[in-house]
């Protein structure tokens, strides 16, 4: 099956959007998440490109004019937010700080601070779901690491939707439960539509104000969106991040490269979903963060507690 077909069967096996929904993907620069936007536009949903310019020199600049023309060739929006603007500095000032501060290291900053950036302006731009670029390698990578890191449980719930179909919300205010969420409440009821299960009316924002998040390329290994992308002559960059260096990530991929088929990346996924991932639900609570409004897992957000270091 090629790639555009996978995405269908993913996109339908696990409801993760009707045509009627308003579609905001996660742009990087690079190769998957432009290929995930090209495929989902082909397919006729009314799709948004959400960019953040993190300030990473001139790979955020190539990275951002080439998404600018893309999305213009192919008549589709693009919100491009400004970190700066956001949180008054570029990714690495902030990087450097935590590191020093924290000890914190990798990604873990940088991912922090997206998944916040990205959440407050796919609501503010109407989302009904946020589309990721995440493919096969990525979730293998995750669900290899965790175990190396003897915290399995962190991948309960790992599916091509994530998060809020099976959050445990505490306190605040709300509505009504979708039909087929796994949701559970605490102190308060919840509108949750973003979990509508198959056929049901298009997914409405939460009380918690979580756009839920969808990942098309889930079962697309790395090596058939580099191939669909360098066949479709896609004007991008293929170079990694400039900060992706030294991570228990990039050790990981590089270990998978060497000693793991494509096949055998999609049996670790699937054997996890079918143990762990697919069966535990991932009964974490959340509630809003009592600094800035937005999920959280504590009392304040993460990107809260980075912020106020900084
Ligand atoms: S690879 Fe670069 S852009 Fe991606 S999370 Fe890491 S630092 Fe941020
Ligand atoms: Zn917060």
């Amino acid at each position: 099956m090629d790639i555009e077909g996978k995405v269908v069967e993913t996109v339908e096996e696990y409801d993760l959007m009707v045509k009627k929904d308003k579609v905001v993907v996660a742009l990087s620069g690079g190769k998957d998440s432009t290929s995930v936007l090209y495929i989902l536009k082909k397919l006729g949903y009314d799709v948004h490109g959400l960019m953040i310019d993190l300030y990473l020199g001139e790979w955020s600049e190539i990275h951002k004019k080439n998404m600018t023309r893309f999305c213009e060739e192919l008549d589709v929006p693009l919100t491009v937010v400004d970190l700066k603007k956001e949180i008054g500095q570029g990714i690495c000032f902030v990087k450097a700080v935590l590191a020093k501060k924290k000890g914190l290291t990798g990604c873990t900053v940088c991912g922090i601070i997206k998944r916040w950036v990205l959440n407050k302006w796919a609501r503010k731009l109407g989302a009904d779901v946020i589309v990721t670029g995440h493919n096969l390698d990525d979730e293998a990578q995750n669900v290899l690491m965790n175990y190396l890191k003897g915290n399995v449980s962190l991948g309960a719930g790992l599916a091509p939707m994530t998060g809020g179909s099976q959050l445990k919300i505490v306190g605040g205010s709300s509505s009504e439960s979708s039909g087929g969420s796994e949701l559970e409440i605490l102190g308060g009821s919840a509108s949750l539509g973003a979990c509508v299960a198959k056929n049901q009316e298009p997914r409405t924002k939460n009380q918690l104000n979580f756009v839920q998040r969808v990942k098309p390329l889930f079962f697309v290994p790395e090596s058939e969106v580099r191939k669909f992308a360098e066949d479709m002559k896609f004007d991008i960059l293929y170079d990694r991040c400039p900060c992706a260096f030294g991570t228990y990530r990039v050790d990981t991929r590089g270990w998978m490269v060497e000693n793991m088929k494509d096949e055998d990346k999609l049996k670790v996924v699937e054997g996890f979903m079918e143990s762990v991932g697919g069966m535990k639900k991932d009964d974490r609570e959340v509630r809003s963060c009592e600094v800035c409004g937005e999920v959280s897992r504590g009392k304040v957000c993460k990107f809260c507690e980075i912020v106020q270091c900084v």
